[in-house]
């Protein structure tokens, strides 16, 4: 896929720069050791226009991983909002994927960023994972010791992690790879966390080994809004493969069904579960079809 054209511009440190004429720095930090932090976001063409979802959480998450990876942050958010927004009206996209990141310039030691550089990119991107039911195998890979790195910053470097099981899985025959943790409960998948559905409760992994989704977090007050019992706790294997259905949900993914976990198809239809009903709420809030905003 083509993420850019001779037209397209980004964002970089304060100025709008065409992306085919930037360079890269052989010698960066970032690109040798997978230092840098970055964010996946979406822009919806709304009624009231076009929208960025949960614009201030993500770059909230941003600052957090820059934080806990010791890259500096010197920037205001409300300003990096506001040039999001500049930048997709100068590339003229509605539904949008955007992707800032935090990097780090010329440095071959392994001592914390002292300069950092920000860019912010966009791109029109369908659902990650597609819009059919799909399909899962759990990774012989784990996701990484939350005592090896801070987890729960979104740290370019984790995902080397998340292309080994997407690799894996697809050999496999999957559409996406489910990763365990070091102790073997269910964690997320490459890129999306995971929730379960058994006897009209939904249940998903405790944070601790994962990234904390922002999908995760509005699914979970959807949850509440539409009273259904959602419980945060560690889920094995077993609890996964006895569930009635399953879900991942991420910025990039939204909310998609999972038909199979290796060899265990799910029992129930996928439009009669209550995925499919929070997949329905989760479309008409980021779309403000409906005020849900005002709720959660
Ligand atoms: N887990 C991982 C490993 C991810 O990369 C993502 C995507 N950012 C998620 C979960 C979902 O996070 P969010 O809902 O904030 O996009």
């Amino acid at each position: 896929m083509q993420y850019y054209d001779s037209n397209t511009v980004l964002y970089l440190n304060g100025q709008f720069i065409k992306s085919a004429e930037t360079t890269t720095d052989l010698y960066g930090q970032s690109l040798h050791y997978g230092y840098a932090v970055f964010e996946g976001i979406r822009a919806y063409n709304t009624h009231n226009g076009t929208r960025i979802f949960k614009a201030k959480e993500h770059f909230d998450r941003l600052q957090r991983s820059a934080e806990l990876m010791h890259i500096p942050f010197p920037f205001d958010k409300d300003e990096l909002i506001r040039q999001t927004y500049k930048l997709l009206k100068k590339n003229n996209l509605k539904d949008a994927y955007i992707r800032p990141l935090v990097y780090s310039g010329q440095n071959m030691t392994l001592e914390a960023a002292t300069e950092s550089s920000i860019m912010i990119c966009a791109w029109e991107w369908g659902a990650y994972l597609g819009n059919k039911l799909v399909k899962v195998g759990i990774s012989s890979y784990q996701r990484p010791n939350p005592k090896s790195t801070h987890i729960e910053a979104k740290a370019s470097g984790h995902y080397v992690n998340s292309i080994l099981a997407t690799t894996e899985a697809k050999k496999n025959g999957y559409d996406e790879a489910l990763l365990l943790d070091m102790d073997n409960f269910i964690a997320e998948g490459s890129g999306a966390n995971i929730f379960i559905e058994k006897n009209g409760k939904v249940y998903t992994p405790a944070l601790g080994s994962i990234l904390a989704g922002i999908t995760r977090a509005t699914v979970i007050k959807l949850c509440r809004t539409l009273d259904i019992e959602c419980i945060e706790k560690q889920l094995t294997v077993e609890e996964l493969k006895n569930a009635d259905s399953a879900f991942f949900c991420g910025t990039a993914a939204e909310i998609i069904g999972i038909a199979s976990v290796d060899d265990t198809t799910f029992p129930s239809v996928w439009t009669e579960t209550l995925g499919a009903t929070l997949q329905r709420t989760y479309k008409a809030l980021v779309l403000e079809k409906q005020n849900y905003e005002v709720i959660i």
